[in-house]
């Protein structure tokens, strides 16, 4: 009898225990965004760094959904619409950030996540204001307003943005600013509690052991493609990836990070295969760290997605008339190439194509991904890991 007591005892305080671990457990999510990065994208980075055998960080999640890409008025997307997409749910317009195609706004995961105390953060290689992040903090029918997506941003107060488009926030007496008004928004993110950095250096000296907001502004516009930027003093996206992690896992709560490699798209427009390539593998740089930080902590959802492919990119060993072929030294250094021939790479148009791409997944609510999936699927997916109801 005695035994029996005790037994239930036992069974009572582990209940109590569970229950208590399972509430006080943190809901992380970091959605890492390839813009534009089809599976030919993918594909040769993986070629290009490690060679026919090796594998990128981001295959390492092996939870694999195809996501179809097409927004509410268009069978090919734009990074407004694909954006909106996962941060608020809803297909909408091309153009559209966070707002339906009747441009009503529509709240954000990160909004969500900011007002129940969680930590936000937003890092690109673009504007801080361009279609992908903006689509997470602002809410315009037209992709193209920067000046106010800034002012919107601001307002919303992410804990962490990194990125470029510094014109947007200088002050009009600055030079190349775009703004119009007597507003000085670097100044107004000073004055609303947020450390302001300017350059890689200066991010390397943040002492990140405290918790703080931080705005990085580290170009004009979009921060340089990776290849063109040898001896300049802009961050690479995996060192902006690891100081907002490093700032966001003071939040007890958790945190919803979305880290987006956004310059593969534009190289992709430009049929550019060497820069497109370099901006892959410096993309796959910032995941491993996502993969390190969430194998650490054993609590994190990891994504890696893209918004659509760009470029109606190939891969193939067989080169014939008109495509390209990426020269040896074109390709990441660091990591040598591995392949003894040249990486011929063919396009079929210089904007977006409507395929659908890779969503990959590790961590807590990954088992979701299997199987085809719409773009807007990874909302509550995401909202769920966070313990968030829309
Ligand atoms: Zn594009």
């Amino acid at each position: 009898m005695q035994m029996r007591l005790l037994f239930r005892c036992f069974l009572m305080v582990g209940l109590v225990v569970a229950l208590g671990c399972a509430k006080a457990r943190p809901g992380k999510v970091i959605l890492f965004v390839g813009d534009g990065m089809g599976l030919a994208q993918r594909e040769a980075a993986r070629l290009a760094a490690y060679g026919p055998a090796g594998r990128l960080a981001m295959d390492q999640l092996d939870q694999i959904s195809l996501i179809t890409t097409y927004s509410a008025n268009a069978l090919t997307t734009d990074s407004a619409a694909g954006a909106t997409a996962w941060s608020t749910g809803r297909k909408t317009n091309n153009k559209f950030l966070a707002v339906g195609p009747d441009s009503a706004s529509l709240r954000t995961i990160l909004e969500y996540a900011s007002d129940a105390g969680f930590g936000t953060g937003l890092v690109t290689t673009t504007t801080l204001t361009h279609a992908t992040p903006a689509a997470f903090a602002a809410h315009v029918s037209d992709r193209g307003a920067e000046v106010e997506i800034a002012e919107q941003m601001l307002a919303t107060r992410p804990q962490v943005m990194l990125g470029g488009g510094r014109i947007f926030w200088a002050h009009r007496s600055e030079a190349g600013s775009k703004r119009q008004d007597e507003r000085d928004l670097v100044a107004e993110a000073r004055s609303a509690g947020y450390e302001v950095v300017q350059n890689a250096e200066e991010l390397a000296r943040l002492d990140l052991r405290q918790p703080r907001q931080l705005l990085g502004l580290f170009a004009d516009g979009n921060m340089s493609y990776l290849y063109d930027r040898l001896g300049e003093d802009e961050p690479e996206l995996a060192a902006m990836t690891r100081a907002a992690l490093e700032i966001l896992d003071h939040n007890e709560r958790g945190f919803f990070l979305m880290v987006e490699g956004g310059r593969i798209d534009h190289a992709c427009h430009n049929n550019d295969a060497t820069r497109a390539i370099w901006e892959a593998i410096a993309f796959d740089q910032a995941v491993a760290e996502g993969i390190q930080y969430a194998r650490r902590k054993n609590d994190t959802l990891v994504i890696v997605v893209a918004d659509h492919e760009t470029g109606g990119m190939s891969v193939g060993t067989a080169c014939y008339a008109g495509f390209p072929q990426i020269p040896r030294q074109g390709l990441y250094p660091e990591h040598g190439l591995q392949l003894d021939s040249l990486l011929c790479i063919g396009w079929t148009t210089k904007s977006h194509s409507a395929i659908p791409v890779i969503a990959g997944a590790l961590g807590p609510g990954s088992e979701h991904f299997r199987g085809i999936k719409e773009n807007t699927d990874l909302f509550p997916i995401m909202m769920e890991t966070l313990g968030l109801k829309p």
